[in-house]
C-alpha cells in the first residue's frame, strides 16, 4: 500500500483572484469514495471565471480548491468500494449528479440541478490527492497518457456528447467548428473519430487554424470578415450538416446556424448571454435544429475512456503548453491573454 501524507499542496482560491498555493489537509475518502492521486489537470475557461469571480455572488464558495478537468491514480479505497483497485489509473467527470433526482435517473446527471463540480461548488484537483465517488471514477488503460488525457474530462467528453448525442452525427458528415480553442480542437478531433467526412474550422488566430489543419480540417480565418457562412457554402460541395459553436458569440452561433444545409443541427457549447437573431422559417422550412449542450453525462465516460485507449485523440494537437501547479496563476493570465494554443495542462508534482 501506498503511504499517504497528511498534508498536500493545492492552490486555493480565498476570494475573487485570490489565489494561494497552500499546504491543506489531505482528505479522507468516505464510504463508496476513492482517494485519488492526481496526476494532472486542463486547464480550462471555467477556471479562469471561478478565479475571477465572474459567477453570482450565491454560488461563490471560499476557500475552494480549483480545477475540474483531471487525471490521477488511486491510492486508497473508502469503505464499500468494487471495481476499482489501488493502483488504478482513472478519468475524473467535472460534475456529480445527486443520483436521486429525475435528470440523475434518466441518465442525465449532467443536468442535475443538485449536482457538485469539482472546483466550482467543491474542492477540485488543483491538488496532489482528491477523493471522489468511486463509481465515477473512470479506469483506463495504463497505456494512456494522464498527463495528457486529463483534457478528456472535460474538453473531450463535452464535445463527445455533443456531437454523438446532441448533434447525433452519422459517418460521412460534414461539421464546421467555430472557434479553434482547446474545446474546438477537441469537437474537430471526435468528429473525426466518429466518422466525419469533412471537417471544417473557423477562427481567428492563424496558430490554432494551424492544429486544426493538423486534424485534417479546411480552415478560415474569420478576421474582420462577415457573412462567413457564404464562404463555407462555396466551399462544400452538398453541403455542411453539423456546425458547432465552441466560441460563445452570438455572432457565432448566428453564422453556425446560417452555415448549415436542409436538415442541418447545430450544436451550442460556448457560453453567452449574447441574444442571437435567426430566421424562424429556417426551423420549419429546412428543418434546422439548434441547441444547446452542457457537460457531458458519466454515462458516456466508459465510451470517452476507449476513445482514448484506442489512440483516437491526438493530444499533441490538442495541448500546447505545461505548467507547474506553483505557476497555476500565470496560466489563467496567459489564458486570458489569449497566449494559449488549445489546452494548456496543470502538472501537478509528487
Ligand atoms: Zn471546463
Ligand atoms: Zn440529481
Amino acid at each position: 500500500m501506498q503511504s499517504i501524507p497528511e498534508k498536500m499542496k493545492a492552490a486555493v482560491l480565498h476570494g475573487p483572484k485570490e489565489l494561494k498555493v497552500q499546504e491543506v489537509d489531505v482528505p479522507v475518502p468516505g464510504p463508496g469514495e476513492v482517494l485519488v492521486e492526481v496526476a494532472a489537470n486542463g486547464l480550462c475557461h471555467t477556471d479562469v471565471t471561478y478565479y475571477e469571480a465572474k459567477i453570482p455572488e450565491k454560488m461563490r464558495v471560499y476557500p475552494l480548491i480549483l480545477g475540474h478537468e483531471a487525471a490521477g491514480k488511486v491510492v486508497k479505497l473508502g469503505d464499500g468500494v468494487e471495481g476499482l483497485r489501488e493502483g488504478d489509473n482513472v478519468l475524473l467527470p467535472p460534475v456529480y449528479g445527486c443520483g436521486e433526482c429525475a435528470m440523475c435517473g434518466s441518465g442525465l446527471d449532467n443536468l442535475c440541478r443538485s449536482s457538485s463540480m469539482l472546483g466550482g461548488s467543491r474542492d477540485g484537483a488543483y491538488a496532489q490527492y482528491i477523493s471522489i465517488p468511486a463509481k465515477h471514477a473512470y479506469r483506463m488503460d495504463p497505456s494512456v497518457d494522464m498527463m495528457k488525457a486529463c483534457v478528456a474530462a472535460d474538453a473531450v467528453s463535452t464535445t463527445y456528447y455533443a456531437l454523438k448525442e446532441r448533434l447525433g452525427i452519422m459517418p460521412g458528415d460534414s461539421v464546421a467548428v467555430f472557434g479553434a480553442g482547446g474545446l474546438g480542437l477537441a469537437a474537430l478531433n471526435v468528429a473525426r473519430e466518429l466518422g466525419a467526412q469533412r471537417l471544417y474550422a473557423i477562427d481567428i488566430r492563424d496558430e490554432s487554424l494551424e492544429q486544426a489543419a493538423k486534424l485534417g480540417a479546411v480552415t478560415i480565418n474569420s478576421q474582420g470578415k462577415e457573412k462567413i457562412f457564404k464562404e463555407l457554402k462555396k466551399m462544400s460541395e452538398d453541403g455542411i450538416r453539423l456546425a458547432m459553436d465552441c466560441v460563445g458569440y452570438g455572432s457565432t452561433i448566428a453564422e453556425a446556424f446560417n452555415t448549415v444545409c436542409t436538415g442541418g443541427e447545430v450544436g451550442v457549447i460556448g457560453f453567452t448571454m449574447d441574444k442571437v437573431e435567426l430566421r424562424a422559417g429556417n426551423f420549419m422550412g429546412l428543418q434546422k435544429r439548434i441547441g444547446g449542450s452542457w457537460g457531458c453525462p458519466t454515462y458516456l465516460f466508459p465510451e470517452v475512456v476507449k476513445l482514448l485507449e484506442g489512440g483516437g485523440i491526438d493530444f499533441d494537437v490538442l495541448i500546447s503548453k505545461y505548467y507547474e501547479l506553483d505557476d497555476v496563476e500565470q496560466a489563467f493570465n496567459d489564458l486570458e491573454a489569449g497566449q494559449i494554443v488549445g489546452r494548456a495542462v496543470i502538472r501537478i508534482p509528487h
